[in-house]
């Protein structure tokens, strides 16, 4: 039988598997500082649909599962994660979650110093006036008569290039106002870093105890790929790390898992007032950190969207028309709780992931406060209705992560125990964030960038 021909790749730094925000200014940083550096990702590097619901679900942007647009867990809720060089930062809500330092701190890493320069590179700004609409204002006015403490929201946006109402952020913004680890990744290859697209990692080579590089298979050429370098990262994020880290025999990979949930509650405003919907989504929020809970207004998305999404609350099918009909009053709130890191990725990288009854006393408090602030809004209670956490595929899972988390599988160098082989994305923070991650994952990636430098100058 003839030999199957692999395609041999070598000589780099730094060989960084997985094209997220974390892996993305990895690679950027990395190149910057001189370095030869090799960002591999599954999928593509394109922005080819972008700002449509069915371009995002194209399978360019999002991970699919067989029948479904994203990713299952076992016990059938969402797991939405995003691929090709960005990945989730194509889908993301661009909202900005402020890093909690102590987490880290308890593990020894001092990620302050590196938070203005990842607010620089991620775009965060301050939702202006001018974006806040009449029906969210008055939220903000009755949410601070409530003693709850809402405040406009901070963004990966820049909003000179933003529109307001635009109700495609979370599809991926055409207008280059959200920013996207693509534009970091892009900018890498302009400055020489090999971007290996379409070339899924399967295995990390290991001699004598050190990584030296990684094994693939090209995803549309079927080429078995080897490459080789003094350092490899795993930035795969929640799912693809902990698979990583176990071909390199770690087997603690893969547990811990959280997901931040999220939840949502509907409701009719009086007849002959116009609802939020058309107003710019997300642009006001509050960070509950004493409950684990976020509360926001809602993403904009078109109205099919909301009205399946009723299906899956209290409303059901009657729910789901009645958001369809009545759409131009709908009033809805957006939350994310911070849940118990108990989730597992199978042997073959499905999740299983359920939640406990402290993640449901959370919930119950968000569907709780969400009550207060639409009764005060004027909204008729008969008609206020909340999506459901204990029905399969009541949950989606945006943020999955912890699955080689600091202190259990990588040290706070965020090295395993295969010497050069690292993690760094969101497997490896210390807990839930319990906020939007991507800044303190962009803080993450800027803080590691000058412990690889040592590293290599070291060796
Ligand atoms: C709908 C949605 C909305 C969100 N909204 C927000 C928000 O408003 N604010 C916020 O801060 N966060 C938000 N997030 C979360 C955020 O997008 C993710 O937490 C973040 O992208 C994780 O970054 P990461 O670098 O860890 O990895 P990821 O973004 O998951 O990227 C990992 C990459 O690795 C690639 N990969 C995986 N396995 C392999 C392999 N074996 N070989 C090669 N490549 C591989 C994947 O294709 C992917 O591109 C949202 C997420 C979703 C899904």
């Amino acid at each position: 039988m003839a030999k199957k021909k692999v395609k041999r790749m070598d000589g780099y730094d730094v060989v960084i598997v997985g094209g997220g925000p974390c892996g993305c200014v990895l690679a950027n940083d990395l190149t910057k500082a001189g370095k030869k550096v090799i960002l591999i990702e599954k999928g593509g590097n394109n922005l080819k649909g972008l700002g449509s619901m069915f371009g995002m679900t194209n399978g360019e942007h999002m991970e699919k599962a067989k029948g479904s647009v994203w990713q299952k867990t076992i016990e059938g809720d969402g797991v939405v994660i995003g691929t090709g060089m960005g990945g989730g930062s194509y889908l993301y809500a661009g909202i900005v979650g402020m890093p909690q330092f102590e987490a880290f701190d308890e593990v020894g890493m001092d990620l302050r110093p590196f938070l203005e320069e990842a607010k620089r590179e991620t775009w965060v700004s301050k939702t202006p006036d001018e974006f806040i609409g009449p029906q969210t204002r008055r939220m903000l006015e009755v949410c601070h008569k409530l003693g709850l403490p809402f405040e406009p929201a901070y963004r990966h946006i820049k909003f000179d290039k933003c529109e307001y109402g635009c109700t495609s952020a979370a599809f991926g913004c055409k207008r280059h106002a959200k920013w996207m680890g693509y534009y970091a990744a892009n900018e890498a290859a302009e400055r020489g870093a090999t971007l290996q697209i379409y070339t899924d990692i399967k295995e990390v080579i290991v001699e004598n105890g050190v990584a030296v590089g990684v094994k693939g298979k090209g995803v549309k050429d079927g080429i078995d790929y080897e490459i080789r370098g003094k350092l490899v990262v795993s930035s795969a994020g929640g799912l693809g790390s902990a698979m990583i880290a176990r071909s390199a025999g770690i087997m603690s990979a893969g547990n811990m898992l959280f997901g931040d949930p999220s939840i949502s509650s509907f409701a009719l405003l009086p007849p002959g007032t116009k609802g939020s919907f058309y107003e710019h989504g997300t642009s006001i929020s509050m960070m509950d950190d004493e409950h684990g809970c976020l509360f926001s207004t809602t993403v904009t998305w078109p109205r099919m969207f909301w009205s399946m999404y009723q299906l899956m609350g209290t409303g059901g099918i009657r729910g789901a028309v009645k958001t369809f009909r009545e759409f131009p009053r709908i009033f809805s709130i957006f939350n994310k709780i911070h849940d118990a890191g108990i989730g597992q990725i199978t042997w073959d990288g499905r999740v299983s992931k359920i939640l406990t009854n402290e993640d449901d006393q959370k919930m119950n408090y968000c569907r709780y406060i969400n009550t207060k602030i639409m009764t005060e809004m004027g909204c008729d209670p008969s008609t206020i209705h909340h999506t459901l956490s204990r029905i399969p595929g009541g949950m989606t899972f945006g943020h999955p992560g912890g699955t080689c988390s600091v202190g259990t599988v990588v040290n706070n160098k965020l090295e395993t125990e295969v010497k050069n082989l690292f993690v760094c994305d969101i497997s490896s923070l210390p807990g839930a964030p319990s906020r939007p991650p991507v800044l303190t994952l962009v803080t993450l990636a800027k803080w590691f960038v000058p412990q690889l430098l040592g590293r290599l100058n070291a060796s």
